[in-house]
């Protein structure tokens, strides 16, 4: 198959060319497209074979369901059972935006788009672009993102088009992902709100909303044994490189010197190796000349810059076969835990924990 790419600016959106992807999806077949968030793999929601060609051309496992993308309020109602009190205020609140609701779902929605769930998982994105575009599809795109399963997820359409060339229909680029980590998901069928995955809205502006907030304990990492963690994606070995991943954990100054010293073993062993920091002022160009390839993060005063640098940092990784990785942590205050869930995930969970003197 091969892979139409077309590019359109959002603030000049080209009518024919959306209504061109639209009529694909309608046909059953599958377009990327950009959201604030991650690419999306887009196929129509409501047509059950477009959901397994999606599974098929991500390689993503059929019980792990997908999110149905809207644009519009009224879309809601037809998709759901019930619109519970916490998922108005939370709508009028954050959507458009990067803010996933799980709903109890209707018949209209099969079964091959929730993996067999009796819930939907809903959100509106926050991308002009996206919106017209699921305008044009009749409304309803299933869409998980547009990464072959288990890798970082695509924030450019470069990035789509190197999994995804010559098996999905169509991608659409509109530029660089504004966000760059995946939505919230809040499970709005419970009393209390519950964060399934943590994102960019994070617990405290849920619960100035609803007054209240939980957590799937799968959201720390802590599954209780025979416990399953609600978003069945989270559990899935996800957003990783190629090369081991390791986080240091620890005061900055002995994080830097062991992994100075780990550098320094990598090297005379010839295996290649790679950092991801931020805020290493002049020490920078040292630790540059220890590695193969230093992805400098940002800064921790501007968490919005290393949550959208996190997936083409580990994907450019791979794009230089670097074979171990050692990284920092990035607890920033307001989108650290969601950054730090997708981290650990890519590590599988190797963390080094530096204890004080
Ligand atoms: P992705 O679009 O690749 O970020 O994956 C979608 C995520 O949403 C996965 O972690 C799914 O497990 C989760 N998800 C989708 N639908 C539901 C649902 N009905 N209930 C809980 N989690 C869901
Ligand atoms: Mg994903």
């Amino acid at each position: 198959m091969k892979t139409k790419r077309i590019f359109i600016d959002k603030d000049n959106i080209d009518k024919e060319l959306i209504e061109e992807a639209g009529r694909i999806i309608k046909e059953g077949g599958l377009v990327a497209f950009p959201t604030e968030t991650v690419y999306g793999l887009g196929g129509d929601a409501l047509n059950s074979f477009s959901s397994e060609k999606i599974y098929k051309a991500k390689g993503r496992p059929s019980d792990n369901p997908l999110i149905v993308h809207i644009a519009s309020m009224e879309a809601l109602d037809p998709i759901t059972e019930d619109i519970p009190e916490n998922a108005i205020k939370l709508s009028r609140a954050f959507w458009p935006g990067p803010m996933t609701l799980v709903f109890r779902k209707s018949e209209r929605v099969p079964s091959e788009t929730t993996g067999g769930l009796s819930t939907v998982a809903v959100r509106m994105p926050d991308n002009k672009v996206a919106l017209s575009f699921i305008e044009a599809s009749g409304g309803y795109i299933a869409a998980p993102s547009a990464n072959r399963s288990g890798k970082p997820s695509p924030t450019s359409a470069d990035r789509v088009m190197e999994d995804m060339d010559g098996i999905i229909d169509m991608v659409i680029d509109g530029g660089r992902s504004a966000i760059g980590l995946e939505s919230t998901i809040i499970d709005v069928t419970e009393e209390i709100p519950m964060i399934l995955r943590p994102g960019y809205i994070n617990g405290e502006m849920i619960k100035r909303v609803t007054g209240s907030v939980s957590y799937d304990p799968a959201v720390f990492g802590k599954e209780e044994p025979g416990q399953k963690p609600k978003a069945p994606g989270m559990r899935y070995r996800h957003y990783a490189p190629r090369g081991q991943l390791v986080i240091v954990k620890g005061e900055k100054a002995r994080v830097l010197s062991y992994m100075k010293g780990e550098l320094e073993k990598c090297r005379e062993k010839g295996i290649s190796c790679g950092l991801m920091v931020c805020d290493l002022k002049d020490t920078v160009k040292d630790f540059e000349a220890s590695c193969d390839l230093l992805f400098d993060m940002g800064s921790f005063e501007r968490e919005e810059e290393i949550a959208a640098n996190l997936y083409e940092a580990l994907r450019s990784f791979d794009d230089r076969n670097i074979e171990k990785i050692y990284s920092m942590e990035f607890y920033t205050p307001k989108l650290g835990q969601a950054i730090m869930n997708r981290l650990i995930k890519a590590a599988g969970h190797m963390v080094i924990e530096l204890g004080s003197d």
